[in-house]
């Protein structure tokens, strides 16, 4: 397999926007759960920007649950994640749910996000295989790590080294969370695969009281960086209002795990 630690012994490194994703420090993705509007967007990203993180996620499009609600400003919302990027000097990592969004998305996409529920979209993959974009390939809601693996195997035996694999958590019979994060999955990912592995704290936690423990633990066991969501007003949030940071939060976010990493 193409992500083994036999194919390749040594740790992947993708590097976006000066970061080396897989060089053994921690790395921040940060940003609303949606794009809204270029000043919700980009006044996070400045908050961001103010704390050294310079890899801004937002999405454009959404893969909600119900069909009834928001579904993302589309292409517009793209235009708007890439103008206040640029503003700011961040990249941008954004969802793509289909193939044949492809050609209108990618030259706005320094990092295509494959969401959780688009993990076994086999066509979807193929065809980023033959990109050479970053890949974040978020775990499927209830995908084992191996069928995770496979998922990356997909892209990589397309010819797209770029594989950046994530954590998002999984579902459980446990309720407290929205998903179990599966601490677990870090150190047997990076002990299987040479791949970097990020966990996104905030949707595997559904909740924001206990972000910062949980990015700790997960650079503990060694992820190479942790996604969560932030919002100017989360109360107001189009997606995700329950589970997004404010400035506030992600500022004593950030300055909490600075105490442990650089
Ligand atoms: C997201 O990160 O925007 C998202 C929808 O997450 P997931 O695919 O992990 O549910
Ligand atoms: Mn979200």
């Amino acid at each position: 397999m193409y992500y083994s630690r036999e194919y390749q012994q040594e740790d992947t490194i993708i590097t976006i926007n000066g970061e080396r994703i897989g060089d053994g420090n921690p790395h921040f993705i940060m940003g609303p759960c949606a794009v809204e509007s270029y000043d919700q967007t980009s006044i996070v990203a400045e908050k961001m920007a103010q704390k050294g993180v310079r890899l801004l996620r937002g999405g454009a499009f959404k893969p909600r649950t119900s069909p009834y609600d928001f579904q993302g400003l589309g292409v517009k919302g793209l235009q708007i994640l890439s103008r206040v990027a640029r503003e700011q000097g961040m990249a941008v990592i954004t969802e793509i749910l289909s193939v044949d969004q492809l050609d209108e998305a990618l030259p706005f996409v320094d990092v295509v996000q494959i969401g959780s529920r688009n993990m076994h979209h086999f066509p979807l993959l193929k065809a980023l295989g033959r990109t050479n974009k970053p890949i974040l390939l978020k775990r499927g809601l209830s995908a084992t790590i191996e069928e995770f693996k496979l998922a990356a195997e997909y892209i990589l035996a397309e010819g797209n080294k770029n594989v950046i694999l994530c954590e998002r958590g999984i579902r459980t019979y446990e309720t407290a969370t929205r998903n179990t994060l599966d601490i677990s999955a870090v150190p047997i990912l990076k002990q299987e695969t040479h791949l970097p592995v990020i966990v996104d704290v905030t949707h595997s936690a559904g909740r924001k009281d206990i972000l910062t423990a949980m990015a700790k633990a997960a650079i503990a066991v060694g992820a190479d960086g942790v996604m969560a969501e932030v919002h100017p007003n989360p109360a107001k949030a189009l997606s995700d209002s329950k589970q997004q940071m404010d400035l506030y939060e992600f500022d004593c976010f950030m300055d909490e795990i600075r105490k442990i990493v650089r």
